[in-house]
């Protein structure tokens, strides 16, 4: 078994990071880690270009998804890995997600409008640069407009879960998400249940084909960690973590930072052999 750690929830600038997928296997190795997942919020193509730019020796890039569910008002994300992201249907889910998220972005801007913040839609446009738009493009373009001081500033006052201009995004149900990426021959793990607080919902999961739980996260405080360990273990489903990394001026994650044990990807690759019938 592997003593190195690996970091299984990486964001790049192809959803709302900062870091370039080229980046990713640079950073990768300079923490030392053996692993790494490009865990794109509603995109995949940053994990051809971050594959391509892995020249370290023993350094694997897992491809891997993040999409967004509903129930009720919250906002579950399911992670995917070892997903095939040339698979069809699964394109043509994304570009449906990426779609909405355009739409609803232009609600938000109109929503801030109302509120007297003088911010153009375009400037949004030119920050996101292609990617699949979050908030985090608008914050960015509320900053470069100077129509806030700070970054976080857009969050705690406008744009967060409780904020005036929050819109909620199209989104489908964790159940149609993780047949979407068991599909696409990928492992569905629910991801950071610590910060969404609807566990009631995990044994449903379960039952629809959930395949793990990701236990380290900066959101987890370690009875938190260790609450979602026990979890995963009594549904007999995979335990994985990562920083859940967004760049520099998102927060304080680092890649590597949640020093993941290397035996969690492992269990992972294990899974994809075993769904794959090899
Ligand atoms: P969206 O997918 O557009 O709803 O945006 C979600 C992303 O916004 C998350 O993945 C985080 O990167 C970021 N985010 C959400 N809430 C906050 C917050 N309170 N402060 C900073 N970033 C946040
Ligand atoms: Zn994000
Ligand atoms: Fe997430
Ligand atoms: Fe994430």
């Amino acid at each position: 078994m592997s003593n190195k750690y690996v970091d299984l929830h990486i964001h790049t600038r192809c959803s709302d990071g900062t870091s370039t997928p080229e980046e990713i296997p640079i950073l990768a190795s300079q923490a030392g880690l053996e692993a790494v997942a490009i865990t794109d919020h509603d995109a995949v193509d940053g994990i051809e270009r971050a594959i391509a730019g892995n020249t370290c020796n023993g350094l694997e890039i897992i491809p891997g998804v993040e999409l967004s569910t509903t129930v009720g008002d919250a906002d579950i994300h399911i992670l995917g890995y070892y997903i095939d992201w040339r698979d069809r249907t699964l394109l043509e889910w994304i570009a449906l997600f990426r779609e909405k998220r355009l739409e609803r972005a232009r609600k938000i801007v109109e929503k801030l409008r109302t509120l007297g913040l003088d911010l153009r839609f375009d400037t949004v446009l030119e920050v996101a640069d292609g990617a699949a738009i979050g908030r985090p493009h608008i914050a960015d373009a509320l900053v470069k407009e100077e129509l806030i001081r700070f970054y976080g500033e857009a969050f705690s006052r406008y744009i967060g879960y409780d904020g005036p201009a929050y819109f909620p995004k199209y989104a489908i149900s964790p159940a149609e998400a993780i047949r979407l990426i068991r599909r696409a021959g990928g492992i569905p793990v629910l991801a950071h249940p610590g910060s969404v607080h609807r566990d009631e919902c995990i044994p449903a999961m379960v039952r629809d084909g959930l395949m793990g739980i990701e236990v380290f996260h900066p959101m987890h405080p370690s009875v938190v960690r260790q609450y979602y360990e026990k979890l995963a273990i009594k549904h007999g489903i995979l335990r994985t973590g990562g920083s859940d990394y967004h760049g520099e001026g998102r927060g304080r994650a680092q890649i590597g930072c949640e020093c993941v044990p290397g035996w969690m990807a492992e269990d992972l690759r294990d899974k994809k052999k075993q769904v794959s019938g090899e």
